[in-house]
């Protein structure tokens, strides 16, 4: 635990005026669209893969959409044109799916969904999302952690990576242990910086491959070196 507020110490000292976020679809995109619907469809759209592309591809449905995503607009679509709009984000016949799947259900759910955001029940609203095909957990406490502040901490591949290399949890830890180990470390209202810092520190120096330890401001509390020989 104190090793982890140390990390969390210094990494918010070395990146905190680093954070773009244009860099970061979501928060990007909860800026100017309040709603769910938009908010989750960006946020499919940076599954597995850049904030650049997954924009791309959203730029090119806010223009088809004339600025206004919502479920009737993606199901009025032909399939092979919303195959094409989401293309930039790559997967995109899966992607286009899972778009088809997310619109039907906010039609279909739409009262319940109002609801839920009205009274701000995160936990039942993440129950709720999690019922989408083609949606995971970590989609979903990205949606709800930057729309209505709800106490979750997204685990990206980069933030397992660093985690795991850090030795704070077990090589094998996953999403649960990985997002719990966060929570404990901070207080809530440091979950989105400190996820979007974590982020960033993945892709600048500690990258999947060649990370940049010598760089690396948390070099000398970190078991990976002593891992790797
Ligand atoms: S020392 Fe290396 S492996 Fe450890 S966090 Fe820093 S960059 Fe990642």
């Amino acid at each position: 635990m104190k090793i982890g507020r140390e990390i969390v110490l210094r990494l918010l000292k070395r990146y905190s005026d680093k954070i773009r976020e244009e860099d970061f679809l979501a928060v990007y995109v909860s800026k100017d669209h309040k709603d769910l619907f938009t908010i989750l469809i960006a946020t499919i759209l940076t599954q597995n893969t850049s904030d650049k592309n997954a924009l791309k591809a959203f730029h090119n449905l806010m223009k088809k959409t004339n600025g206004r995503i919502d479920p009737e607009n993606i199901l009025n679509m032909d399939i092979s044109e919303l195959e094409m709009l989401v293309k930039p984000a790559g997967m995109y016949r899966r992607r286009a799916k899972t778009l088809i799947n997310v619109a039907r259900f906010f039609i279909n759910e739409k009262k319940s969904i109002e609801k839920m955001i009205l009274s701000r029940e995160c936990e039942k609203l993440k129950e709720k999302l999690l019922e989408i095909e083609g949606v995971g957990e970590k989609t979903v406490d990205v949606v709800l952690l930057n729309m209505m502040s709800c106490p979750y901490f997204p685990v990206d591949t980069h933030i397992m990576r660093i985690t795991r290399r850090l030795g704070l949890v077990d090589e094998r830890a996953g999403y649960k242990e990985i997002s719990s180990f966060w929570r404990s470390v901070v207080d809530e209202v440091y979950y989105l910086k400190l996820h979007l810092i974590l982020i960033h520190h993945g892709r600048t120096i500690c990258r999947a491959i060649k990370p940049l330890c010598e760089k690396c401001v948390i070099k000398d509390l970190c078991r990976y070196r002593e891992k790797t020989g």
